[in-house]
């Protein structure tokens, strides 16, 4: 995906589904990734095309079906509730006192492009709204 000319058309030839992803090698040490914060339930690393100062993108270790939001069932409220804390936590690590900007994109539309959930870190900059 690195190769396509923008992230949307990254996200639009992405086809949905519950294949393994890129974010299973980066859980499995597979290929490297920049890690700044990792616990039992989830890992949390830098974005490697930052859209802000800070950009970092937390995902559960353990995918469980949720391959974005929309999937979500009852079974996942812990694990959703623990990917948000997590983003406080990181966003606190970096310094990020002022404020800060939390994304899910779910599907084509919304603009994933890796179907595996995560949630979007930015911060480190004004963000305006509303977002493109
Ligand atoms: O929400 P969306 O699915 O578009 O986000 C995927 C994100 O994963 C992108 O911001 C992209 O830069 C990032 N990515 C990454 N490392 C990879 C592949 C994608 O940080 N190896």
């Amino acid at each position: 995906s690195s190769l396509m000319a923008s992230e949307k058309e990254a996200a639009l030839a992405a086809a949905p589904s519950d294949s393994p992803t890129i974010f299973d090698k980066i859980i499995n040490k597979e290929i490297p990734a920049t890690v700044v914060y990792e616990d039992d339930k989830v890992l949390a690393f830098r974005d490697i095309a930052p859209q802000a100062p800070t950009h970092i993108l937390i995902i559960p270790k353990s995918k469980d079906g949720l391959t974005g939001l929309s999937k979500a069932e009852e079974r996942h409220c812990e694990i959703l509730g623990c990917l948000l804390y997590t983003a406080k936590l990181v966003a606190k690590q970096e310094g990020l006192d002022d404020g800060f900007r939390i994304v899910i994109n779910d599907g084509p539309k919304g603009c994933q492009s890796v179907y595996h959930i995560h949630v979007h870190l930015l911060g480190g900059r004004q963000m305006n709204w509303p977002p493109g």
